[in-house]
């Protein structure tokens, strides 16, 4: 077995990209479903993308005319293959019922296009606009999760940690069981901001499978983050069963940035992004009252336990190339021509190869981007960390 695919998601945010507003990005990169899975397939070397606006029906349209033009086609298993990649699809939801204290996000993923249009159907009752992307859904988290699994399709609480629109972060004061049913969540979408290590000081997240997923909202930032799965197909069944660790099917390693990358990563003030102690309430250098809570305090007040999880997969710290200092758009187009896709460079060009086309510094740094050792400036309070 191991097909060993790279998994990502990403949001196409219709709305305010493609159909609104007149699109800055023009002709391959603007940010369209087919050239996001063109990007995925072409150039990134991802073999499963999940894209989470396909509740909209222009999405939904897009995709009939790529299967209908013969360019892609629906699987047995679930998912859509599209040249060298999968489609999964998806629909992010932001949730606020009587139980949260703030909104939050989820990820709900679907087998096929007619269960994603019965979702849509449903969705309308109980959202006012499923065009949008991540709008707000008018019902209880537990419903939502009723009736994804009803559509037989997967649940995941999104980028758990972040100070805005997520489980932990603002949704909840303890645990989750205040307002998700725990048997009905397939996994746990880390964020940015975080990594296995910092999660893993939650008892209550033990149990998941976690997710490494990029949130892209452009073409460049597909697989920021990503996993490498063991999978016999590249489907929307064999994921599901890497999930739950069926007949041998699990995430192997998770890729992801440094958590101190992350935008959310450190306490500080909202207003002069001074770091700020998470206790207090007015920022040392302004003023300002607003402070935005980072994700490591936020992790240490939650945190309540110590010990590992068996089983864990490795959490290795990446960038994607564009992160890297000195690299360039012609330089990125000098190695995709040399080794083919991102992941070929990010994974497998041997040091001497990469010095044949790009300095022996930046060959250096991809070298050791590729073991998780690129120092790193943390971001916060909205502001992303950087490669030093
Ligand atoms: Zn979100
Ligand atoms: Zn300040």
């Amino acid at each position: 077995m191991k097909l060993a695919p790279y998994f990502a998601d990403m949001h196409i945010h219709i709305g305010r990209d493609i159909y609104d507003q007149p699109v800055k990005i023009t002709g391959s990169k603007k940010l369209t479903l087919t050239n996001i899975l063109k990007e995925a397939s072409r150039n990134k070397g991802i073999h499963l993308i999940g894209v989470i606006d396909s509740q909209a029906p222009a999405v939904q349209e897009e995709i009939k005319q790529l299967i209908s033009s013969g360019e892609a086609h629906e699987l047995v298993d679930g998912g859509i293959r599209f040249e060298e990649v999968t489609l999964i699809l998806g629909s992010e939801i932001e949730i606020y019922d009587e139980f949260c204290q703030g909104p939050l996000h989820v990820l709900c993923y679907f087998p096929t296009l007619l269960k994603i249009e019965k979702f849509t159907e449903w969705l309308t009752t109980k959202m006012k606009n499923v065009t949008l992307s991540s709008q707000r859904y008018y019902g209880t988290a537990k419903e939502l999760q009723y009736k994804v699994k009803e559509l037989e399709g997967i649940f995941i609480p999104a980028h758990v940690f972040t100070p805005f629109k997520s489980l932990y972060g603002k949704g909840v004061h303890q645990s989750l069981t205040e307002i998700f049913d725990p048997d009905l969540i397939d996994g746990i979408e880390l964020g940015l901001s975080s990594d296995t290590d910092m999660a893993d000081q939650i008892k209550e997240l033990h149990n998941y499978t976690y997710l490494t997923n990029s949130d892209a909202h452009s073409l460049a930032k597909i697989a920021r983050e990503y996993q490498m799965i063991e999978m016999k197909e590249v489907t929307f069944k064999e994921f599901y069963w890497a999930l739950h660790h069926v007949k041998g099917r699990r995430v192997i390693v998770n890729y992801g940035m440094n958590p101190k990358l992350g935008k959310y990563y450190s306490t500080v003030c909202d207003k002069c992004l001074t770091a700020a102690q998470k206790d207090v309430n007015k920022c040392p250098e302004c003023g300002s009252t607003k402070i935005i809570k980072g994700v490591f305090d936020r992790i240490q007040e939650l945190a309540d336990t110590n010990s590992k999880v068996k089983d864990r997969p490795p959490y290795v710290h990446q960038v994607p190339l564009e992160y890297l200092p000195k690299l360039g758009p012609k330089t990125y187009n000098k190695l995709l021509a040399r080794f083919g896709t991102e992941m070929d460079v990010i994974h497998h060009a041997s040091l001497e190869e990469l010095k044949e086309i790009v300095s022996e510094t930046l060959a250096q740094m991809i070298i050791q981007m590729r073991e998780g050792n690129l120092s790193i400036k943390a971001g916060g309070g909205g502001k992303y960390g950087r490669v030093k």
